[in-house]
């Protein structure tokens, strides 16, 4: 059939080439970024058998396409899972799997030291379905057994608490929640599965901002789940039906990233550590949070459940002289910048008090043990002499 130029024109760079290159004897070293949102097909049967499980194929780059799954699998067998979700944010990821799990009548027990976003959902979006939570306190594991009800159908926390670093009994907390026919999902955002393995330890699902440690270098936002073949299909219902499936090239970016995480991460919790132990020492410091430090309540806890003698990234300290002393540090921190995320390969600082929780009155503020002279430093991979140097520098002017 002789072809007429629009309809040449109209076929560039299609799927036919794919196909051509599956005769080859090469393929690209490193999966390429499929920028396609569907997929094509020749007869009625393939589609049919995919649709039934009969055969294993992409449709539809909604529910699922060829960089997502790579991203997804390589996390699911970081976290010891059979299988695992990317999501288009963490709040997707964390929201998508709650709601498998819940629906109206039911009741979540929920640490309050969570995420702003996810705290915020938890108490006053759910509230709207339905959906009842006792926040309670995770560092005591009998205070959660106390909350648990009858219609308790979710248990949900964080690996390591954000901004004090506080550590929950992931093994001791599961068992409650399993024995009273309770889900356990953690967020793993601060630990990454290099730090912690929550499914390893007894959770049914780990979540994941991917914006952090996973992506790593500040340059996407996704989300991630990691746990049984069960809850995962559930999940990527979901997933499909709100549309929030992670694109190509965010997903291409999420997998690259991931072949660094643990070099990344290794990097990052052992200059933690001597940030730490520098600011435990130093004068211009009042207190510092960091599991890693002997003198921290859940070292020995964090010991335990934590992996290669690693404690992650993340330590807060409290700067002597409140809000003119850590603003004081803050501006004049060199390389080190002001940034309310965290876990790229750059050190940087946040300020809880005016940043995450800045909704907070002081009394709350108070309550939660967030001092307003509070900083929280995600730790880089930078030479630590510098980092050292460059914290010094700054604690010394005031
Ligand atoms: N969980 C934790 C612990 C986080 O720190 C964040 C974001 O800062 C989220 C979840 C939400 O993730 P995202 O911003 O990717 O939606």
């Amino acid at each position: 059939m002789s072809e007429s130029i629009s309809t040449a024109l109209a076929h560039a760079g299609d799927g036919q080439a794919e196909k051509a290159l599956r005769q080859y004897r090469s393929v690209p070293e490193v999966q390429p970024v499929y920028m396609t949102s569907v997929f094509a097909f020749d007869d009625v049967k393939s589609v049919d058998d995919i649709y039934e499980g009969a055969a294993d194929g992409y449709v539809y780059a909604r529910m699922k396409h060829p960089n997502s799954d790579a991203a997804a699998s390589a996390l699911a067998r970081a976290d010891g899972a059979e299988a695992g979700l990317v999501f288009s944010s963490g709040m997707a990821a964390i929201i998508l799997s709650i709601i498998s799990a819940v629906g109206a009548g039911d009741h979540i027990v929920s640490s309050p030291v969570l995420y702003g976003g996810v705290r915020d959902y938890l108490e006053n979006e759910l509230k709207r379905f339905g959906v009842e939570v006792t926040f309670t306190d995770f560092s005591d594991p009998a205070s959660v057994e106390n909350a648990i009800r009858p219609n308790t159908k979710l248990v949900y926390t964080e690996t390591i608490s954000n901004p004090l670093l506080a550590v929950p009994d992931i093994p001791a907390i599961a068992e409650i929640a399993h024995r009273h026919g309770a889900a356990f999902f953690v967020d793993n955002t601060f630990a990454s599965p290099i730090v912690a393995q929550p499914i390893r330890l007894g959770a049914d699902l780990a979540l994941y901002s991917a914006t952090k440690y996973l992506g790593g270098h500040s340059d996407l936002v996704g989300g991630a789940a990691t746990g049984s073949k069960e809850w995962i299909g559930r999940i990527q219902k979901k997933l499909t039906l709100y549309g929030a499936t992670l694109g190509a090239a965010e997903s291409w970016l999420l997998a690259r990233s991931l072949r660094t995480l643990d070099l990344r991460v290794t990097r990052q919790s052992q200059n933690a550590l001597k940030i730490a132990e520098f600011l435990e020492n130093h004068p211009a410091v009042e207190r510092v949070y960091y599991p890693g430090l002997a003198s921290n309540r859940d070292h020995a806890l964090a010991s335990r459940l934590f992996r290669n003698g690693l404690y992650g990234g993340m330590l807060s300290a409290d700067i002597r002289g409140g809000v003119e002393a850590a603003t004081y540090v803050v501006d004049h921190l060199g390389f080190i910048k002001y940034v309310p995320s965290l876990a790229g390969t750059a050190t940087s600082v946040s300020y809880p008090a005016k940043t995450s929780h800045r909704a907070y009155s002081k009394a709350e503020l108070d309550k939660a043990g967030i001092s307003l002279g509070q900083l929280r430093f995600s730790a880089g991979i930078e030479d630590a002499d510098d980092i050292l140097a460059q914290l010094d520098d700054a604690l010394r002017g005031l």
